[in-house]
């Protein structure tokens, strides 16, 4: 229930599915298969860079736009794998998190009722921000059983109220990476309706088998309109350091900024040497962790498999997904309720990344960023999923 003050705009401010759904994991004594976080750390010349920065005294406000050679690595990452050039100085942002560039940058350039056009699902903090600025989403359904992006239903998403273009890709929660075709037709459409594009490029590094991540920004005419978001989060397992960045022309870049500066003005001081550190020598270790990431997917795809679970397998993030009818269930809700209690695992419904609800109604999201023995862990408590429905409860309940 919302208080009587609760403004109108923040409506869909609530708690975060991920939150609730990690607390029911912990209150359970569930395997957590929902919010998408490593259990293992990051590299370890990393952590000890952080370790030392803070011992160092690099415990104050940091500037407003990151640190140098955090914002040159950032710049230099980008130049190594896309060819993509951008002035430390200028065109790139250190935010607290991709959350953060992303909420700054659909602040700096939505006003109240500008449409913003982005895949549905739409990934959760999306719809606040946007709602926070007064926006309308305007979904392009990238709906199963397929999840594949229909170029006519991107084209008539768009309108003379379309400001702006949120793209997700490699994409959360359905794994699907557009390729060069999508992209094209991105464009084509950015450049026909004179729209700004933010990509939302966190799991630029996790993507599996001959998938590719390809920058809308490296497309013809598209680097001046368009700002790329990242963040070290899911690049370095550091979900919890909150170190992100935004890429973009200056001009576009400094308007970020000055929203960012009243958003939480700098972030994290001794965690910005390590990144910068991380980005600059931890290809290898980037290299390792997807393969193994792949290697997981395919463990827990063999796992639920062998539950009557048939995975729709990501080209890209760490998260799979499973259509929960074949077990009797109409409702991804309803079956991510009854996990914790019937199986001690807990994922996330799709739904809750849906205007529309029916579509993402059967699906399940499960994260495969852990370590096999808890993958196989759960695959072994979801074992019970084979037993009738209505025997596992009473099983429990007696
Ligand atoms: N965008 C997407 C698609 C995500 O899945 C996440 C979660 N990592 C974020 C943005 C937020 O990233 P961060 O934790 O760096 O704020
Ligand atoms: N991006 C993570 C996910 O999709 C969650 C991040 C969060 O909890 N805000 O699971």
């Amino acid at each position: 229930m919302a208080s009587a003050w609760k403004a109108e705009r923040v409506r869909s401010a609530t708690t975060t599915i991920f939150a609730e759904m990690s607390a029911l994991a912990v209150s359970t004594g569930s395997v957590n298969l929902g919010q998408g976080f490593p259990d293992t750390d990051g590299p370890a010349f990393m952590l000890d860079e952080a370790r030392a920065a803070i011992a160092a005294g690099v415990n104050q406000y940091p500037p407003g736009r990151g640190i140098a050679p955090l914002r040159q690595a950032i710049a230099a990452h980008s130049r190594r794998h896309y060819g993509l050039e951008y002035d430390p100085d200028t065109e790139v942002l250190v935010t607290t998190g991709a959350t953060e560039a992303l909420a700054a940058a659909i602040l700096a350039f939505v006003d109240p009722g500008d449409e913003v056009v982005a895949l549905e699902p739409f990934y959760d903090s999306y719809a606040a921000s946007i709602d926070l600025a007064g926006g309308k989403r305007v979904g392009v359904g990238v709906f199963g059983p397929e999840f594949r992006l229909d170029h006519a239903e991107l084209a008539a998403a768009f309108s003379s109220r379309t400001k702006l273009v949120l793209l997700n890709s490699p994409h959360n929660p359905t794994g699907v990476v557009l390729d060069r075709a999508d992209l094209t037709e991105v464009a084509r459409l950015a450049v026909a309706h004179d729209v700004l594009v933010v990509c939302d490029e966190v799991y630029e590094h996790l993507v599996f088998d001959d998938a590719e991540h390809l920058p809308l920004a490296t497309l013809p005419g598209m680097r001046e309109r368009t700002i790329r978001i990242s963040s070290s989060g899911k690049t370095f397992s550091a979900t919890g350091w909150k170190i992100g960045w935004a890429l973009g022309p200056a001009e576009l870049v400094g308007e970020v900024t000055a929203v960012k500066q009243f958003l939480t003005y700098v972030s994290g001081a001794p965690f910005q040497p390590a990144v910068a550190r991380a980005l600059d020598e931890g290809d290898a270790w980037v290299e390792g962790n997807r393969r193994s990431l792949q290697g997981k997917r395919d463990r827990l795809a063999a796992g639920l498999r062998s539950v009557g679970l048939e995975p729709v397998l990501p080209r890209g993030t760490y998260f799979l997904t499973t259509d929960v009818r074949p077990l009797g269930y109409a409702d991804g809700v309803e079956f991510c309720r009854d996990l914790p209690r019937r199986c001690g695992v807990v994922a996330i419904p799709h739904q809750v990344f849906y205007d529309d609800l029916e579509a993402g109604r059967p699906y399940v999201r499960w994260a495969f960023c852990k370590q096999d023995e808890v993958l196989d862990e759960a695959v072994r408590r979801l074992a019970r999923l084979r037993e009738p429905r209505a025997a596992g409860l009473a099983e429990r309940v007696g």
